[in-house]
Protein backbone atom coordinates (compact mmCIF):
# COMPACT_ATOMS: atom_id res chain seq x y z
CA UNK A 1 0.00 0.00 0.00
CA UNK A 2 1.06 3.74 -0.02
CA UNK A 3 3.86 5.15 1.96
CA UNK A 4 3.00 8.68 3.13
CA UNK A 5 4.73 11.10 5.46
CA UNK A 6 4.67 14.49 7.06
CA UNK A 7 6.77 17.15 8.90
CA UNK A 8 5.46 20.13 11.53
CA UNK A 9 7.98 22.23 13.19
CA UNK A 10 10.63 24.80 11.72
CA UNK A 11 10.01 25.47 8.04
CA UNK A 12 11.60 22.30 5.68
CA UNK A 13 12.17 22.30 2.10
CA UNK A 14 9.51 18.97 0.81
CA UNK A 15 12.74 17.24 -0.35
CA UNK A 16 13.21 16.48 3.26
CA UNK A 17 10.61 13.81 2.88
CA UNK A 18 11.19 12.72 -0.50
CA UNK A 19 14.52 13.41 -1.58
CA UNK A 20 17.03 13.85 0.95
CA UNK A 21 16.95 11.15 3.68
CA UNK A 22 18.33 8.07 2.75
CA UNK A 23 14.76 6.48 2.92
CA UNK A 24 12.91 9.55 1.67
CA UNK A 25 9.31 8.58 -0.28
CA UNK A 26 11.74 8.64 -3.44
CA UNK A 27 13.13 5.44 -2.02
CA UNK A 28 10.13 4.33 -0.62
CA UNK A 29 8.42 4.51 -3.89
CA UNK A 30 10.50 1.29 -5.45
CA UNK A 31 12.28 -0.07 -2.04
CA UNK A 32 10.17 0.47 0.64
CA UNK A 33 11.52 -1.69 3.50
CA UNK A 34 8.09 -2.43 5.78
CA UNK A 35 5.28 -2.22 3.25
CA UNK A 36 2.83 -4.93 4.02
CA UNK A 37 0.73 -4.86 1.28
CA UNK A 38 2.05 -3.94 -2.02
CA UNK A 39 5.71 -4.13 -3.03
CA UNK A 40 6.73 -0.75 -5.37
CA UNK A 41 4.56 2.36 -5.12
CA UNK A 42 4.96 3.33 -8.69
CA UNK A 43 0.93 4.62 -9.22
CA UNK A 44 1.72 8.20 -8.47
CA UNK A 45 2.72 10.81 -6.33
CA UNK A 46 1.64 14.33 -4.18
CA UNK A 47 2.95 16.93 -1.96
CA UNK A 48 1.08 19.53 -0.74
CA UNK A 49 2.72 22.55 1.22
CA UNK A 50 1.79 25.80 2.49
CA UNK A 51 2.81 28.95 1.42
CA UNK A 52 2.44 31.86 3.98
CA UNK A 53 1.16 34.38 1.12
CA UNK A 54 -2.06 32.12 0.36
CA UNK A 55 -4.71 30.80 2.83
CA UNK A 56 -5.21 27.30 0.93
CA UNK A 57 -2.34 24.76 0.19
CA UNK A 58 -0.32 24.57 -2.89
CA UNK A 59 -0.29 20.84 -4.43
CA UNK A 60 1.41 18.56 -6.99
CA UNK A 61 0.52 15.62 -8.13
CA UNK A 62 1.28 13.48 -10.88
CA UNK A 63 -0.04 9.52 -11.85
CA UNK A 64 3.62 8.77 -12.85
CA UNK A 65 6.05 7.43 -10.88
CA UNK A 66 7.82 9.60 -8.47
CA UNK A 67 11.52 8.88 -10.09
CA UNK A 68 9.87 9.74 -13.55
CA UNK A 69 9.76 13.44 -12.63
CA UNK A 70 12.29 15.04 -13.92
CA UNK A 71 11.05 18.13 -11.99
CA UNK A 72 10.52 17.16 -8.91
CA UNK A 73 14.02 17.46 -7.23
CA UNK A 74 14.17 21.33 -7.65
CA UNK A 75 10.29 21.62 -7.32
CA UNK A 76 11.17 19.63 -4.00
CA UNK A 77 14.13 21.59 -2.88
CA UNK A 78 12.17 25.30 -2.71
CA UNK A 79 8.91 24.05 -1.52
CA UNK A 80 9.47 25.32 2.20
CA UNK A 81 6.86 25.41 4.74
CA UNK A 82 6.44 24.46 8.86
CA UNK A 83 3.74 21.79 7.65
CA UNK A 84 4.37 19.56 4.68
CA UNK A 85 2.99 16.51 3.63
CA UNK A 86 3.58 13.68 0.74
CA UNK A 87 2.67 10.50 -0.55
CA UNK A 88 3.87 7.98 -3.16
CA UNK A 89 0.88 5.56 -4.50
CA UNK A 90 0.46 1.73 -4.94
CA UNK A 91 -2.93 1.89 -6.64
CA UNK A 92 -5.21 -0.95 -4.78
CA UNK A 93 -6.73 -3.37 -7.73
CA UNK A 94 -9.90 -1.70 -9.46
CA UNK A 95 -9.27 1.68 -8.41
CA UNK A 96 -8.49 4.08 -11.23
CA UNK A 97 -4.77 5.44 -12.14
CA UNK A 98 -5.03 9.28 -11.98
CA UNK A 99 -4.34 12.40 -10.40
CA UNK A 100 -7.64 13.03 -8.98
CA UNK A 101 -6.93 9.14 -7.05
CA UNK A 102 -3.63 10.37 -5.87
CA UNK A 103 -3.37 12.03 -2.64
CA UNK A 104 -3.04 14.47 -0.92
CA UNK A 105 -6.45 15.19 -1.30
CA UNK A 106 -7.32 18.84 0.12
CA UNK A 107 -10.50 20.81 1.14
CA UNK A 108 -9.39 24.85 2.80
CA UNK A 109 -6.48 24.27 4.42
CA UNK A 110 -6.42 20.86 4.94
CA UNK A 111 -4.69 18.58 2.92
CA UNK A 112 -5.13 14.12 3.29
CA UNK A 113 -3.54 10.96 2.26
CA UNK A 114 -5.05 7.61 3.04
CA UNK A 115 -2.87 4.28 3.24
CA UNK A 116 -4.63 1.21 3.25
CA UNK A 117 -7.93 -0.31 1.24
CA UNK A 118 -12.20 0.34 2.47
CA UNK A 119 -15.11 -0.48 0.44
CA UNK A 120 -16.63 2.02 -1.30
CA UNK A 121 -19.84 0.51 0.58
CA UNK A 122 -18.36 1.32 3.97
CA UNK A 123 -17.88 4.93 3.12
CA UNK A 124 -20.80 5.81 1.37
CA UNK A 125 -22.94 6.67 4.31
CA UNK A 126 -20.53 9.17 5.86
CA UNK A 127 -21.06 11.93 3.40
CA UNK A 128 -23.98 13.09 2.03
CA UNK A 129 -22.92 14.32 -0.59
CA UNK A 130 -21.66 10.87 -2.11
CA UNK A 131 -20.21 10.09 -4.73
CA UNK A 132 -20.38 13.82 -6.13
CA UNK A 133 -18.51 15.36 -3.45
CA UNK A 134 -15.24 12.53 -4.42
CA UNK A 135 -12.47 13.71 -6.58
CA UNK A 136 -12.65 10.08 -8.07
CA UNK A 137 -14.28 6.85 -7.57
CA UNK A 138 -10.78 5.65 -5.55
CA UNK A 139 -11.55 4.87 -2.00
CA UNK A 140 -9.06 7.20 -0.92
CA UNK A 141 -11.10 10.20 -2.64
CA UNK A 142 -14.17 8.72 -0.92
CA UNK A 143 -12.72 8.36 2.64
CA UNK A 144 -11.49 12.15 1.75
CA UNK A 145 -14.60 13.58 0.67
CA UNK A 146 -16.06 12.12 4.28
CA UNK A 147 -13.42 13.55 6.50
CA UNK A 148 -13.68 17.35 4.63
CA UNK A 149 -17.91 16.46 5.02
CA UNK A 150 -16.77 16.84 8.79
CA UNK A 151 -14.38 19.85 8.06
CA UNK A 152 -17.34 21.80 7.02
CA UNK A 153 -19.53 21.37 9.85
CA UNK A 154 -16.60 22.15 12.04
CA UNK A 155 -15.34 19.13 13.86
CA UNK A 156 -11.27 19.31 13.87
CA UNK A 157 -8.84 17.71 12.27
CA UNK A 158 -7.93 15.09 14.98
CA UNK A 159 -12.19 14.42 15.46
CA UNK A 160 -12.47 14.18 11.92
CA UNK A 161 -10.27 11.47 10.89
CA UNK A 162 -11.16 9.70 14.22
CA UNK A 163 -15.05 9.34 13.19
CA UNK A 164 -14.64 8.30 9.89
CA UNK A 165 -12.28 5.87 10.60
CA UNK A 166 -13.82 4.27 13.46
CA UNK A 167 -17.37 4.06 11.63
CA UNK A 168 -15.95 2.48 8.02
CA UNK A 169 -13.51 0.20 10.42
CA UNK A 170 -16.70 -0.70 11.94
CA UNK A 171 -18.84 -1.11 8.60
CA UNK A 172 -15.64 -3.34 7.24
CA UNK A 173 -13.72 -4.84 9.81
CA UNK A 174 -11.03 -6.16 6.92
CA UNK A 175 -10.66 -2.34 6.09
CA UNK A 176 -7.15 -0.51 6.22
CA UNK A 177 -7.59 3.15 7.27
CA UNK A 178 -4.05 4.73 7.80
CA UNK A 179 -5.24 8.51 7.38
CA UNK A 180 -2.62 11.45 7.08
CA UNK A 181 -3.99 14.73 7.52
CA UNK A 182 -3.02 18.47 8.27
CA UNK A 183 -3.76 22.19 8.44
CA UNK A 184 -1.17 24.72 8.26
CA UNK A 185 -1.52 24.43 11.93
CA UNK A 186 -1.37 20.47 13.30
CA UNK A 187 -1.06 17.25 12.03
CA UNK A 188 -3.09 14.14 12.69
CA UNK A 189 -3.05 10.84 11.84
CA UNK A 190 -4.54 7.21 12.04
CA UNK A 191 -3.17 3.84 13.01
CA UNK A 192 -5.28 0.95 11.40
CA UNK A 193 -3.72 -1.88 9.56
CA UNK A 194 -0.64 -0.81 8.75
CA UNK A 195 2.41 0.69 10.35
CA UNK A 196 3.09 4.08 11.07
CA UNK A 197 6.18 6.18 12.97
CA UNK A 198 6.93 9.43 14.67
CA UNK A 199 10.43 10.87 15.15
CA UNK A 200 9.83 13.99 17.66
CA UNK A 201 12.72 16.28 18.13
CA UNK A 202 11.33 19.34 20.63
CA UNK A 203 14.63 20.98 20.48
CA UNK A 204 15.00 24.80 19.08
CA UNK A 205 14.67 23.99 15.36
CA UNK A 206 12.84 20.62 15.70
CA UNK A 207 9.82 18.94 14.91
CA UNK A 208 7.60 16.42 14.53
CA UNK A 209 7.98 13.85 11.35
CA UNK A 210 5.04 10.93 11.12
CA UNK A 211 5.94 8.29 8.48
CA UNK A 212 4.73 5.23 6.92
CA UNK A 213 8.05 3.88 7.90
CA UNK A 214 11.33 5.79 9.10
CA UNK A 215 13.06 7.83 6.34
CA UNK A 216 16.14 7.40 8.04
CA UNK A 217 18.69 5.30 10.29
CA UNK A 218 18.37 7.99 13.06
CA UNK A 219 17.97 6.83 16.87
CA UNK A 220 14.41 8.12 18.06
CA UNK A 221 11.78 6.67 15.97
CA UNK A 222 9.19 5.06 17.34
CA UNK A 223 6.22 2.96 16.17
CA UNK A 224 2.63 4.76 16.68
CA UNK A 225 0.70 1.46 17.80
CA UNK A 226 -2.34 -0.05 16.06
CA UNK A 227 -5.86 1.68 16.50
CA UNK A 228 -4.25 4.62 17.64
CA UNK A 229 -5.14 8.61 16.64
CA UNK A 230 -1.71 10.35 16.53
CA UNK A 231 -2.28 14.45 17.37
CA UNK A 232 0.62 17.17 16.92
CA UNK A 233 0.74 21.07 17.47
CA UNK A 234 2.86 23.30 18.62
CA UNK A 235 1.37 22.05 22.11
CA UNK A 236 3.14 18.95 21.40
CA UNK A 237 2.39 15.07 20.42
CA UNK A 238 -0.37 12.97 22.03
CA UNK A 239 -1.26 9.60 20.59
CA UNK A 240 -4.78 8.01 21.97
CA UNK A 241 -6.59 4.95 21.29
CA UNK A 242 -8.80 4.55 18.32
N1 LIG B 1 -6.66 2.32 -1.79
C1 LIG B 1 -5.90 3.49 -2.10
C2 LIG B 1 -5.60 3.62 -3.57
O1 LIG B 1 -5.94 2.80 -4.36
C3 LIG B 1 -4.63 3.56 -1.29
C4 LIG B 1 -3.71 2.49 -1.71
C5 LIG B 1 -2.54 2.30 -0.84
O2 LIG B 1 -2.50 2.56 0.36
N2 LIG B 1 -1.59 1.72 -1.47
O3 LIG B 1 -5.00 4.55 -3.96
Amino acid sequence: MCRHAAWLGSPRPLTSLICEPEHGLLRQSYAPRLQRYGTVNADGFGMGWYDPAHTEPVRYRRAVPVWTDANLPALARVARSRCLLAAVRSATVGMPVEETATAPFTDGRWLLSHNGRVTRDAVRDLADDLPGAAESSCDSAWLAAAVFSRRRSGLPLGEALAEVVAHAGAKAPEARLNLLACDGASLAATVWGDTLFLHHDDRPGGGVLVASEPLDERPGWQAVPERSLLLASSGGVHVQPL
